[in-house]
């Protein structure tokens, strides 16, 4: 349930439904916008009961059909902005994130930061522990990787976004990265969810291969209702019965997701397509559909590459996919970073 206070309404009327709501049982959680909204928690019999309409103050009592609140368009009406470093994503300003899939080594890095910066990126991605399907493939550096991360932001002023996969990594994570990745596989890992909902940095939480929308916005309630809530979900394609790309890109999600949540929506078309061809294509598509960023693989060397090189875009290549997401961001009356 949602209470929409009236444009002048004053602290005491917030206090008094809040007092009320308390003394039910329920919980309250206050989003002071414009107009004041607030999320009711609780025994729903038992709010459904109370008589907050002839509150003072109060406009109108809501009730939700979606199982989430926080994250809803009803409870914040307009678009959260996240940070990312000193430029921002979300709310009319655009996020390019963009690396190699893994951190390899200092020199592929550094070499990946300094290309994608130039061609305008706004972020720096690269993963240090790599969630991979076979338990013989590349891992990722840990801490390692984190470093040269953390010397490649040094050197170009890109903010790093890393994927964190295990609780325990948290602190360590969070010495080093300004965004944390919350991958695709660890979507419904509630427990990592509460944790990263606890710190003070943005999530980018990525969508699970087999999930529904309502459950992406479900998970990324678990992070804003632990009390984080500079969170950007990310569609990077789900599981279809198509074979042509690794994962079908579900563009229509994209307006779908900023009908019903306030959260900034990036795309990642490399693990989505699989397929370095479609990237300019499917960039493209999502800035038309409305997204607030993207998220491209990039590699020095991509015929090199330890993990998702058939995804990732070369110097020459990004340049050109850089060139014309400028343009088309522009197109859409949005700002780069
Ligand atoms: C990644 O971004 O490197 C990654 C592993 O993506 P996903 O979790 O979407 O598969
Ligand atoms: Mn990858």
């Amino acid at each position: 349930m949602m209470i929409i206070m009236k444009e002048g309404a004053t602290g005491t009327d917030i206090d008094d439904v809040i007092n009320r709501l308390h003394a039910a049982g329920a919980e309250a959680h206050i989003h002071c916008g414009d107009p004041v909204t607030i999320a009711v928690e609780g025994d729903r019999e038992e709010v459904a009961g109370l008589p907050l309409e002839v509150y003072s103050g109060v406009d109108r009592v809501v009730t939700l059909l979606r199982p989430y609140k926080l994250v809803s368009r009803e409870f914040h009406q307009k678009d959260t902005m996240v940070s990312l470093g000193s430029t921002l994503l979300g709310g009319g300003h655009f996020g390019f994130i963009a690396g190699p899939c893994s951190v390899e080594s200092r020199d592929q890095t550094l070499e990946a930061a300094r290309f994608v910066k130039e061609a305008g990126a706004t972020a720096l991605r690269g993963g240090a522990f790599k969630p991979r399907t076979s338990p013989y493939a590349f891992q990722g550096l840990g801490e390692a990787a984190l470093q040269i991360l953390a010397e490649a932001r040094e050197e170009t002023g890109l903010p790093v976004v890393t994927e964190l996969m295990d609780v325990r990594h948290l602190d360590l994570v969070l010495r080093y990265a300004d965004v944390i990745q919350v991958g695709a596989r660890n979507m419904q890992n509630f427990h990592l969810l509460a944790a990263v909902g606890e710190v003070d940095r943005p999530v980018l939480l990525k969508r699970g291969l087999s999930a529904t929308i309502e459950e992406l916005l479900m998970a990324a309630e678990y992070i804003v209702r632990a009390g984080n809530h500079k969170v950007i979900v990310c569609e990077r394609g789900i599981r279809t019965f198509e074979t042509a790309t690794r994962n079908t890109l579900d563009i229509s999600a994209v307006p779908i997701i900023k009908l019903r949540s306030h959260l900034p929506v990036v795309v990642d078309p490399s693990h989505a397509s699989g397929r370095v061809e479609l990237i300019e294509s499917l960039s493209l598509a999502a800035i038309a559909a409305g997204a607030d960023g993207l998220m491209i693989e990039a590699h020095p060397a991509p015929e090199t590459a330890l993990c998702d090189g058939a995804q990732s875009l070369s110097p020459a290549g990004f340049a050109r996919v850089s060139a014309r997401v400028a343009d088309m961001v522009d197109w859409v009356g949005k700002t780069l970073g």
